[in-house]
């Protein structure tokens, strides 16, 4: 289906909304409509609040099939908080795009290892294997194999190099990254209500966490992020990954066997991860086991790209609604993240509307 913008149905208050949305007054709740000939897309501008530097924020939220999004929400509510998990892509969709003016950083992006010449090496892979990663003629098993011949590579650069576990803390506090608003609510609420949020992510647990730790201030029981994970001596220097196999006579390289990428970036990485790891994600405290997360088939998805929407691989869900982020370059992407996402968000938005999404979906029996 087709949900084109026409000028002569969203005329003034659509542009606006994209182009200049700070302006609005942060009361401002109106709803905009247009049909198709198949279903009928919603937009809703939402007033958020008061930016810092003063000025209202308003979210522009698009819903491209509200009668769809009506029923998978009923289904969620009437089973309950006990079936519910969220699971979520971390880089630009718990984190801001843009930050003061200036694109946020990744988690992988923003470490600098305290080698110079390594961070240059890290970069030249990047450089090499970024544009494999998205060119559309290299099969999809050929493109896992790449995939993880570059993760691999780049985590003998990070040992060879000597990175350190002050170095990562280091690289966060100097990092340009922050949370969205609402995200620490969030969090709060679904600890409150028992709902476990999966953070999964191509990167570094051991980063993401630090991220966590620097900007949050505060830990969630109910938070685990399903990730790479680094092994470090009693110095603090890393000397390895979780589930990596060590080069041998026979082998004479270092072979990756559980290294979670962006193409497995998925619920079937935590069958893989849990064994490797002492618990599923942070091995200080879990909640959860893989076998009772997985028995969760209500799932609310977060992401900021469309493949998140393979986050959901490898779990046999019932009900999913899926929240997108889409952060840049709307009026080109927007038809398809319309499709792809049941609630979309525009314009870098805060998790305010994500927040109230979850407390309709977690109110049976209050
Ligand atoms: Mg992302």
């Amino acid at each position: 289906m087709c949900h084109r913008l026409h000028s002569n149905i969203i005329p003034f208050r659509w542009s606006t909304s994209i182009c200049e949305h700070r302006c609005f007054r942060p009361h401002i709740n109106s709803r905009l409509w247009y049909s198709s000939n198949r279903n009928q897309t919603e937009m809703e501008q939402v007033g958020v609040g008061i930016a810092s530097n003063g000025s209202p924020e308003v979210a522009v939220v698009v819903v491209g099939d509200p009668e769809l999004l009506h029923k998978k929400k009923s289904a969620i509510r009437l089973a309950g908080p006990a079936k519910l998990q969220v699971i979520a892509d971390f880089d630009a969709t718990l984190t801001k795009y843009w930050i003061d003016g200036r694109r946020g950083q990744s988690s992988h992006g923003l470490l600098q290892q305290g080698n110079p010449v390594y961070d240059v090496k890290r970069q030249e892979l990047y450089e090499y294997y970024h544009p494999l990663e998205f060119n559309p003629t290299i099969p999809l098993d050929k493109k896992a194999k790449l995939m993880e011949e570059w993760w691999g590579k780049t985590h003998a650069l990070l040992i060879e190099g000597g990175l350190t576990f002050d170095a990562i803390k280091n690289s966060v506090a100097n990092a340009t990254i922050a949370f969205r608003e609402g995200v620490v609510e969030l969090f709060e609420f679904l600890e409150e209500n028992d709902v476990p949020v999966l953070i999964f992510s191509a990167g570094l647990a051991d980063i993401i966490e630090e991220v966590l730790r620097q900007k949050l201030h505060r830990s969630f029981k109910n938070v685990k992020v399903v990730s790479n994970r680094m092994v470090f001596d009693q110095s603090g220097q890393l000397v390895s990954f979780k589930g990596i196999i060590p080069p041998s006579p026979d082998n004479g390289i270092i072979l990756l066997r559980k290294t979670i990428h962006v193409l497995n970036k998925n619920e079937h990485a935590l069958d893989m991860a849990a064994p490797v790891h002492d618990h599923l994600g942070d091995p200080d405290g879990p909640i959860d086991d893989t076998a009772s997360v997985k028995k969760r088939t209500n799932v609310l998805l977060l992401g900021d790209h469309i493949g998140d929407l393979g986050m959901s691989d490898g779990l046999n869900y019932e009900t999913r609604i899926s929240v997108g982020f889409l952060n840049d370059n709307v009026m080109n992407s927007l038809d398809s993240y319309r499709e792809a996402f049941d609630v979309l968000y525009l314009n870098d938005a805060p998790m305010w509307g994500v927040l109230k999404l979850v407390s309709q979906l977690c109110s049976t029996g209050k």
